[in-house]
This record gives structure tokens, sequence and C-alpha cells, in this order.
């Protein structure tokens, strides 16, 4: 309901690390979003679904012709699992050879400049999905994307120095596979990074104030945890100041 009414933008985010620029799941609005942020698609590397849902693939095409030039300049990689491109695709055919495509599994390691990108986790959601650790010059960054909680997501994470989640619930609805707060706080407690950012806010969470939930699990973890919001630049680099937009 939150992408559909577009309560929240729904266009991913944009890594740069160590000066490689990668697209996170690029949902409804994310060419319009990054043109907005005056980001440059030209400037991509990559862009990466962890799965291929509406909310996180809708934009995947467009993006994909923007890094290209209109499919002019065949660069960059597309990394996506294998769903994406095979049932019920979501890569347009006509796309693909704009594009170098990567097929995601778990345990797969990638080097994109300096960048090293694992995949430690296929989580429990109903497409194929993977969980995502980006390793670069100032750590590791960890993305728990749409999944139900299990015990083993924990482990899979261990040792990241920061983390993002998609929490989507308060309470669990067995119908849709995703986190609810209570297990995104007891994963953020068990994995323990230094810093935690909650992403990806249904409308309980909207409703239950995102930035409370995160001062809540910070008192509770001593993690320093941040809730998302539109627009928002984080600087994952090891100063004294840290900027905060
Ligand atoms: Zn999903």
């Amino acid at each position: 309901m939150v992408v559909l009414n577009q309560l929240r933008k729904s266009g991913g985010f944009w890594l740069k690390l160590d000066n490689v620029n990668i697209l996170q799941d690029p949902g409804p609005g994310s060419l319009v979003m990054v043109h907005q942020l005056r980001l440059k698609p030209r400037d991509l590397d990559a862009i990466m679904l962890s799965h291929r849902h509406i909310d996180h693939s809708n934009d995947v095409n467009v993006i994909t012709e923007a890094m290209t030039g209109g499919g002019f300049q065949p660069r960059g990689r597309l990394i996506v699992p294998a769903d994406c491109l095979n049932s019920d695709p979501v890569v347009l055919q006509y796309i693909r050879p704009f594009v170098g495509i990567t097929e995601m599994k778990k345990d797969l390691e990638i080097t994109l400049g300096e960048v090293k990108i694992g995949f430690p986790v296929q989580t429990m959601h109903p497409v194929e999905t993977y969980g995502i650790i980006y390793s670069f010059k100032e750590g590791r960054l960890g993305y728990i994307p749409d999944t139900e909680y299990f015990p083993e997501l924990a482990g899979a994470y261990r040792g990241v120095d920061f983390l993002i989640i998609n929490v989507v619930r308060m309470k669990t609805d067995k119908r849709i596979r995703h986190l609810n707060m209570d297990e995104a706080a007891k994963l953020i407690e068990e994995i323990h990074p230094k810093r935690a950012i909650l992403t990806h806010f249904g409308l309980q969470v909207l409703k239950a104030n995102p930035e409370l939930q995160a001062k809540n699990i910070s008192e509770r973890t001593g993690v320093d945890v941040m809730a998302a919001h539109d627009g928002m630049c984080v600087n994952f680099e090891k100063k004294e100041t840290e900027k905060w937009f």
C-alpha cells in the first residue's frame, strides 16, 4: 500500500562504494528519483535486483537503458536472480544485449572495481531472493532484503559493519513473508553491526513512527540504528564528524 499510494518513494538505494556505483532494487519511480537527486544513470556500474517483485524491479529496464545511453553504449552489469530472466521475466529481451547479465546464486562472488559482492543466503520469500554483502574499503555492508524470519539469517551476516534491513510489518501476517520490527531488532542484536538502517516500511511501520522504532532498537541493542527517509544520504566513511542529509 505504501508503494501503490507513494506514501514513501520506492526507487531503491544508490550505493557509491570505492567509486563503484550500484543501484539496488530500482522500484517504481527510480528513474525519476535518480534525476531529482542529481545522480546520473550513466555513472552506474551495476544494477542489482534482490528479487523480481515489482516494488524492487519496476524500473530495471528503463534504468538499464539510461545506464547504456539508450542501448547505444553497451556497458555495466545487471545482476539478478535467474527467475528475473526465465519464468515471468522482468528484464525485457530487447534490453539484454545492452548490458552484461549475471545470474545471482547463493555463495556467488563478484568483483566490481575494488568492491567485492557476495550472496551469503537465499531468503524465504515467494520468489527467488538473495541477501547481499558488499565489501569495500571502509568495511562490509549487508543488505537483508524481503524475507520472513528464519534462525540462520543472522549467521549469514556475521561480522558486517553496516546493515540495511527491509522491515515491512509491526506484526507478522503469514500471507506475506516479511520481517516484523521485533525480528529486525533481534537480527540487529545478534549481528551487532556498527550501524543499522531500517527501510522498506509498510503502513503499520509508518503509523508506528519509524524513527521512534529505530531509537527503541538502539537503546535495546547499543547499535546505532536509523530509520530511512526519502532522499537520505548516509556516509559510511570513518570520520570524526559524519554528515547526515
Ligand atoms: Zn518482495
